[in-house]
């Protein structure tokens, strides 16, 4: 049986040939997830921004730094944690994904997150959210845990927060997010006490 990591590496192959992503053909290459294979949190942001898009890794400008503080916040670090995106490629002047794109991108998301299958998803963000729950609003649905069960994916426990990089200089939701954040290390307490 191949380790998680050896089989994220053979998916990103994979799709890294086979996905049809218009965003491919702008993009400098693909920003696969990132970080610990073996996880009990996964975090889902919405695309790679300019520096991901160079760098190769997601979360790597200023809303990873931010990401960074609140992690060590709760006494986690890049490494406890896994970190991807809905779409794999920078959509141009960083304009939000296209529906199309986005789908194109899923499969190879919903595999990723099958192979991890970690305790919790923390979505950063409405896009993220509205991937798996496109009824929610994430005013009214950050910071509160939400238990499903879906075919697609093994994971039930999600917990949306404001993404970082539009909380980064609005104060009040900057609030609202460092709050959220520490509801992580709780959320993770829970669901070890309900297996
Ligand atoms: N914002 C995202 O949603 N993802 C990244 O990788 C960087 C910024």
């Amino acid at each position: 049986m191949k380790s998680k990591r050896e089989q994220l590496d053979k998916l990103n192959a994979y799709w890294q040939e086979n996905c049809k992503c218009e965003l491919k053909k702008t993009a400098t290459q693909a920003v696969y997830g990132d970080g610990n294979a073996e996880a009990r949190v996964v975090f889902i942001g919405e695309a790679p921004g300019k520096n991901e898009d160079l760098g190769g890794q997601p979360f790597i400008g200023s809303a990873g730094k931010f990401l960074d503080e609140m992690l060590e916040e709760i006494g986690m670090k890049r490494e406890d944690i896994y970190i991807t995106n809905i779409a794999k490629y920078r959509p141009p002047n960083n304009r939000d994904p296209e529906p199309q794109e986005k789908k194109d991108c899923s499969e190879w998301l919903y595999k990723e997150l099958s192979i991890i299958n970690p305790k919790l998803i923390v979505f950063l963000g409405r896009h993220s959210m509205n991937d798996f729950f496109p009824e929610l609003k994430i005013s009214d649905a950050h910071g509160k845990l939400i238990i499903k069960q879906f075919a697609h994916i093994p994971v039930t426990h999600f917990l949306p927060l404001y993404h970082p990089a539009a909380a980064l200089y609005n104060g009040g939701m900057r609030e609202t997010l460092i709050k959220d954040f520490k509801k992580i290390t709780g959320a993770l307490e829970k669901i070890k006490t309900e297996k």
